[in-house]
């Protein structure tokens, strides 16, 4: 099979979907592997490295996919992209499917289409789990980020010029991303609380070390919230989860947001009137930036600093900080991902899979997301 990566396009996104390490064993496999010039430089990979594993580098994207059965990507593919691609090819990646406005040129093109993001969480999938390892990746770096902007230290400090009291973290969502923050958070020194609607997080919260805000729920609302990811909840359900966080997050000195509900925007967790409350020198890190924000301040891809003193941090692609580690976790996802799909005779598409049937979002001509139910 003769297998393309592309350079990303989207400003700031310094990721790639292979690396060396990666190539090499595609190319070990029997595959050809053909790179754009420069897509792996700022996940500190050079095109050198590429070649000295055995990929061709092709001197534009036109170049790179002309020839492509397989398109590896970060991002979704954008119309010039799409263009360029062989018919009937497979594309592989974070294909964003709840807003792709592409998925019908793609199935014009008779292109077999996975977007990565709707990997059943099951132990199967695991280690191609790619939300798992970039949300991993942002939950460390958010509270990095909190660190530059936080005008004080996060650990208790005695010292011969006084006492330094810890910092106060809290985290609302927890899941790959929120577990992450909490650990770097602890690792930091900072004492550390947080909240999710799913009930089952509350064990995960206090083997980490941190305390768990309980908002009281009805037996109904916890069954609605016992799955893998959290539903919208009930107006008067948000009222009780409104006052416990307000409360948490004005004793707060940094809150780090991370929830989500697949294919909703962002859940708002953090009013402007509960952000008016905070402490002077606190921060924010709002890691649903991108869908929404879950602070009704965010103002995506910014940092503002607010009247008040409060910073708000809405960056975006938090991964995309981190390229080189983010580039070679996800390229190792869509390796294994890979395995199911290659065989010594081609492409395997079989449907009867649920990790390929999950995923496959166009193919043999048809937009197949969403999936009816
Ligand atoms: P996510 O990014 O979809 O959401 C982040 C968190 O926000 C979730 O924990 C969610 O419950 C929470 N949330 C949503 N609305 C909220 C609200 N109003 N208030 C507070 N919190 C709210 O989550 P994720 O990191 O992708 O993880 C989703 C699920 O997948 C989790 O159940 C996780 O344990 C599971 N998971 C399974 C595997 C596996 O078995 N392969 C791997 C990774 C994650």
């Amino acid at each position: 099979m003769h297998i393309a990566i592309p350079a990303e396009r989207l400003a700031g996104e310094h990721r790639v979907a292979a690396t060396p390490d990666t190539v090499k064993k595609l190319v070990a496999g029997g595959h050809a592997v053909t790179v754009e010039s420069g897509a792996g430089l700022a996940a500190a990979q050079p095109d050198a490295a590429y070649q000295e594993a055995g990929a061709a580098i092709a001197a534009d994207r036109a170049a790179a996919l002309a020839q492509a059965d397989i398109v590896l990507t970060v991002r979704p593919l954008d119309e010039d992209g799409i263009a360029a691609l062989k018919d009937g090819a497979a594309l592989i990646g974070q294909l964003n499917p709840y807003h792709n406005h592409n998925l019908q040129a793609m199935a014009a093109k008779r292109v077999s289409a996975f977007a990565l993001e709707l990997l059943p969480r099951s132990t199967r999938a695991q280690s191609m789990d790619v939300l798992s390892s970039q949300n991993n990746i942002a939950g460390y770096r958010a509270v990095l980020l909190a660190t530059q902007h936080y005008p004080r230290f996060m650990p208790m400090l005695m010292t011969a010029a006084g006492t330094v009291k810890p910092a106060r973290l809290l985290i609302l969502g927890v899941g790959v991303a929120g577990l992450q923050a909490i650990a770097t958070g602890k690792r930091l020194g900072a004492v550390v609380e947080a909240f999710d609607v799913r009930p089952a997080t509350k064990e995960q919260v206090e083997s980490l070390g941190a305390k768990f805000i309980e908002v009281p729920m009805s037996e109904e609302e916890k069954m609605a919230n016992s799955g893998v990811y959290a539903k919208e909840m009930s107006e008067s359900y948000r009222q009780r989860q409104g006052e416990l966080v307000a409360k948490h997050a004005k004793a707060a000195d940094i809150v780090i947001t991370t929830a989500l509900i697949p294919g909703k925007p962002a859940p708002k967790l953090l009013s402007a009137e509960v952000v008016a409350a905070m402490k002077p020198g606190s921060v924010i890190v709002d890691l649903a930036a991108e869908t929404g924000g879950n602070c009704a301040l965010t103002r995506p891809g910014e940092t503002v600093r607010l009247d008040n003193g409060v910073t708000v941090v809405g960056q975006t692609n938090l991964p995309g900080l981190l390229a080189a580690d983010a580039s070679s976790l996800y390229a190792k996802n869509l390796l294994t991902f890979l395995g199911l799909l290659l065989t010594p005779e081609g492409l395997n598409l079989n449907l009867e899979d649920e990790i390929l049937s999950a995923t496959l979002v166009t193919h043999a001509g048809q937009v197949r997301f969403p999936a009816a139910d």
